[in-house]
């Protein structure tokens, strides 16, 4: 057959899957990196992974004028049957240590240094395997250079010149104000706060208030939490908070207590954020199941810095620079932040290299919100505005056992969202709903799970009809481009081809008989069409 006026394009999928070619970025939330000079995660040493951190009960006293921490920590341990060599916690240099007891007994010969806290467990007499590490330690914590990317406390005042005090660490992980392991793979399985301030500041905390005493001029805040939480999720403010209050009628099983901790003057327009977060919940739980945290609370707390994911505390400084989005008023911030109390909080990534599986999902639960409230126009529409902001210049997974300084980039949340919205248009809407509700409920732990994202392709390849693997690489480890060709063969008969994509992979192509989705194999489709078809219409 003779192939007359051959003619090719090509044409980068803006719409379903990546307009990578336009580089430009829209919101400087995204576009900041960390820089931290404690980066958090990588890998552990053997001792370490040795040892499973069950609790942490934490005593502090916070003297703002002082900027200063006083803190007594118990830190509940389970040791492997032979106990590891060296007891080895990483803690940043610079706090005064005044007394470690381990197992019982006061240990005297500990190191500190280089960020890390050690000691070699007596070798005569065996620890218990559940064992207690009590560490009493005060100093200055660092300040956070630029919150909430370069992290640490923030020493503020509000307008009627009150202290107000407030820590962001994700970058950095607790180990900036406490002796833990530096890892996501072992969160505590509960934790106690007794924090103590001069009175009339209020407290809020991670988990649920218990009790406040009153210690002559002194307040003493008790929370606790019964769920497994990140190092970087342990959180606490203090300031002239009020505690606006509310109830969460959650599909959970039980209703949730919930909360919005405002300074007095923001509180008029923090009521609406109080209710704004509820709506924001019963959305999020009809796609991913119920509010994970219902024994302890739903709740945000303003900060002066912008935001960040913190397990039932919320920081949110977004100062209600609203959207208006087809007559819904969103605060995006607010949104993005509670997406991450499902992708991030309760399903963790083991390693920031996968960093992606908190932020790419808590973006992409941003457009899934904004499609169940004004619709798949503009859920298009904002999803757009997501992927003109992709930058591609490296793999959204860099690595393995990358430190978040290593990992983080703005690709991680708009890629990420790029990816999960591609991997819908393959599985098709309904068998992607369900297995995004399933990635998140299906958990056989009541606190969650820390994944990687491996385990995500595998949970995914249940619900596909053809595995995933090729195009969860392409997407993830790749910064490589989709190319569609077409090319005229004969009369009225056209060839779709892919190149340099080895895997089939579908595309909505219109041709004059109509659109419809084709899946594209390896060596390309041919289609009768009167005229050129369009894909992507
Ligand atoms: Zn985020």
């Amino acid at each position: 057959m003779q192939v007359k006026g051959i003619k090719t394009f090509a044409k980068t999928l803006g719409i379903l899957l990546l307009a990578w070619l336009l580089f430009l970025t829209w919101r400087y939330y995204f576009k900041a990196s960390f820089g931290t000079d404690y980066p958090s995660g990588g890998r552990l040493t053997p001792s370490q992974r040795a040892m499973d951190i069950r609790a942490y009960h934490f005593d502090i006293h916070v003297k703002p004028e002082e900027k200063k921490l006083f803190i007594t920590l118990a830190i509940d341990l389970r040791l492997p049957q032979t106990p590891p060599d060296t007891m080895l916690f990483d803690f940043i240099d610079g706090y005064s240590i005044e007394s470690l007891v381990f197992n019982g007994r006061e240990v005297k010969n500990y190191f500190y240094t280089n960020n890390r806290l050690g000691w070699l467990p007596r070798t005569e007499k065996a620890p218990r395997r559940d064992t207690r590490v009590t560490i009493r330690y005060s100093g200055i914590p660092p300040e956070a250079p630029r919150p909430p990317w370069q992290g640490g406390f923030v020493w503020d005042k509000d307008s009627e010149g009150y202290h107000w005090v407030t820590l962001a660490c994700q970058g950095e992980g607790g180990k900036i104000w406490f002796p833990t392991k530096d890892t996501q793979t072992d969160k505590p399985d509960s934790l106690t706060m007794s924090i103590t301030v001069a009175a009339p500041y209020y407290v809020p905390a991670t988990g649920r208030l218990r009790a406040v005493d009153t210690l002559g001029d002194s307040l003493r805040y008790h929370w606790t939490s019964r769920y497994p939480v990140s190092s970087y999720g342990i959180n606490f403010g203090v300031g002239r908070y009020i505690p606006l209050s509310d109830t969460l009628n959650s599909r959970g099983p039980q209703t949730v207590p919930a909360f919005f901790y405002s300074l007095k003057e923001d509180s008029a327009e923090n009521v609406f954020l109080l209710q704004h977060l509820k709506q924001q919940v019963h959305v999020f739980e009809s796609l991913f199941g119920p509010y994970p945290w219902p024994d302890d609370k739903l709740a945000a707390m303003q900060t002066p810095y912008l935001g960040m994911e913190h397990q039932t505390l919320n920081a949110y400084g977004n100062r209600h620079r609203y959207e208006e989005i087809d007559g819904h008023t969103v605060d995006v911030l607010m949104l993005h932040e509670l997406a991450h109390e499902w992708w991030g909080n309760f399903i963790s990534t083991a390693d920031w290299a996968d960093f992606w599986l908190h932020e790419g999902f808590a973006t992409y639960s941003e457009a899934l919100y904004v499609e169940r409230i004004a619709g798949t126009t503009a859920y298009f529409d904002y999803m757009r505005r997501k992927m003109r902001a992709i930058r591609n210049r490296k793999p959204v997974i860099a690595g393995k056992n990358l430190s978040t300084t290593e990992a983080y980039n703005g690709d991680v949340y708009n890629k990420g969202a790029a990816f999960l919205h591609s991997l819908r248009f393959v599985l098709g809407d309904s068998l992607f709903k369900n297995m995004l509700y399933h990635w998140a409920t299906d958990s056989t732990t009541r606190g969650g799970k820390t994944v990687v994202t491996a385990d995500f392709l595998h949970h995914v390849n249940r619900y596909a009809s053809a595995p995933q693997d090729s195009l969860f690489h392409f997407f993830l480890k790749s910064t490589r481009r989709i190319e569609v060709h077409v090319d005229s063969v004969a009369a009225n008969c056209y060839r779709i081809s892919l190149p340099g994509i080895h895997f089939p992979l579908p595309l909505q192509v219109e041709g004059s008989s109509g659109a419809r989705k084709e899946i594209i194999p390896p060596g390309g489709l041919l289609m009768e069409s009167i005229g050129y078809p369009m894909i992507d219409p």
